[in-house]
């Protein structure tokens, strides 16, 4: 038997992620590797009990290819991109953000809608984006919610949500009443000025970039003020387009800490992060929305997460503070057992029985 290195469960495991992004872009052995040591390490009780690890098989092309919007922001959030690469994400994170959040805006309003958000920006007003509820992970727990009365009722308990304790309007997922859906909610500057906000803990990004709850009760909200237009898909339309360019933002705020001595590739974490910056934008150039966006978009914040943690757990990143934005980066919108947790899911029954 050869001892060379092999990892046969993290190699299948990781299997599907890379053969998303494979579509693609192929990744270099280094990102190979890196991922099935992740995906050995995030393996969970449910898999190691019940998998027999078959390889899985490649699912073929999209029958279904949904056109994707290229909204006029995402040149904005292209040249911003170039502006992280000058001076860092810190000093930027707040405009990226909100353009992501006109992207949502426009994926998910009405005209109406849209042309509410247009008046506020246009008066320099800003948002925040709440997701991370304080009752748990699951939608379940949740305890910010519209309830169906008319009019409805709206809770929010939500926390670490950025710049929720400066915002001046928020964009708030909640749970529908009872039912398990879960809807966008603009609450309008006046109506957010009324809520309790506190930092979440200290800021990141040199202090740019605070996180904040967001707590508060609405006895009469309006129900115009939940985002319906684009379905239940558009979340994941909004997702499968945003990650890209996040990752295309954090690529260049790494390459920043580098060029200032802040942190040291090794071979590794140079192989990682060309590629990281190649398949993004190679993900981003893609046209419409299909069966293999959402894993691609997750498979690729999954390695970017296994990079940033590689340098940090390597020792390449001496600055404490520089480590803890590096370890956030591979929390936010998407931890690594969140990506492989889905992408595993999805994937999952698309076995090489014959194997
Ligand atoms: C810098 C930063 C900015 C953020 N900005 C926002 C924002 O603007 N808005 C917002 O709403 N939220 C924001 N967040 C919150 C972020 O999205 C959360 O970190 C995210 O929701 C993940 O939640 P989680 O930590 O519960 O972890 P996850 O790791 O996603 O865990 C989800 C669930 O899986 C379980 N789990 C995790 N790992 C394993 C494992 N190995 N095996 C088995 N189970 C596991 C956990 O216990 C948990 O139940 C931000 C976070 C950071 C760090």
């Amino acid at each position: 038997m050869s001892f060379d290195v092999t990892n046969p469960i993290g190699d299948c495991l990781a299997g599907p992620a890379l053969a998303a992004l494979g579509r693609h872009t192929e990744a270099p052995d280094a990102v190979r590797q890196l991922l099935a040591a992740s995906a050995a390490r995030l393996t969970d009780s449910a898999m190691v009990v019940e998998e027999d690890f078959h390889p899985f098989r490649d699912v073929g092309e999209s029958r279904v290819k949904t056109p994707l919007p290229q909204p006029d922001v995402l040149h904005a959030i292209r040249a911003l991109i170039d502006e992280v690469r000058e001076t860092g994400f810190g000093p930027h994170s707040a405009r990226f953000f909100g353009l992501l959040g006109s992207v949502m805006i426009d994926l998910s309003g009405t005209e109406t809608q849209k042309a509410r958000v247009q008046e506020w920006v246009d008066a320099g007003l800003t948002a925040c984006f709440a997701m991370t509820d304080r009752g748990g992970p699951l939608a379940t727990q949740w305890l910010s919610e519209i309830s169906t009365d008319t009019p409805p009722r709206l809770t929010v308990d939500k926390v670490w949500s950025m710049n929720a304790n400066r915002s001046d309007f928020g964009i708030i997922i909640v749970r529908q009443g009872k039912s398990m859906v879960m809807a966008p909610v603009l609450v309008p500057p006046g109506v957010y000025a009324t809520a309790e906000t506190c930092l979440s803990g200290p800021a990141f990004f040199d202090g740019h970039l605070p996180l904040g709850d967001v707590k508060m009760a609405v006895d009469q909200a309006d129900p115009d003020w939940v985002l319906r237009s684009g379905g239940p898909i558009s979340s994941k339309v909004f997702l499968s387009l945003a990650r890209p360019f996040l990752i295309q933002a954090l690529v260049a705020h790494v390459r920043w800490l580098e060029d200032r001595g802040r942190l040291r590739l090794d071979a590794v974490a140079s192989a990682a992060v060309a590629y990281l910056s190649e398949a993004a934008r190679n993900q981003s150039a893609k046209p419409h929305f299909d069966k293999h966006s959402e894993d691609q978009a997750m498979a690729l914040k999954w390695i970017a997460n296994e990079t940033w943690l590689h340098l940090v757990v390597n020792g390449l990143v001496p600055g404490q503070n520089d480590a803890r934005d590096l370890i956030s980066l591979s929390k936010m919108e998407g931890s690594s057992y969140r990506c492989f947790f889905e992408i595993y899911q999805r994937n999952k029954r698309f076995r090489d029985v014959a194997a």
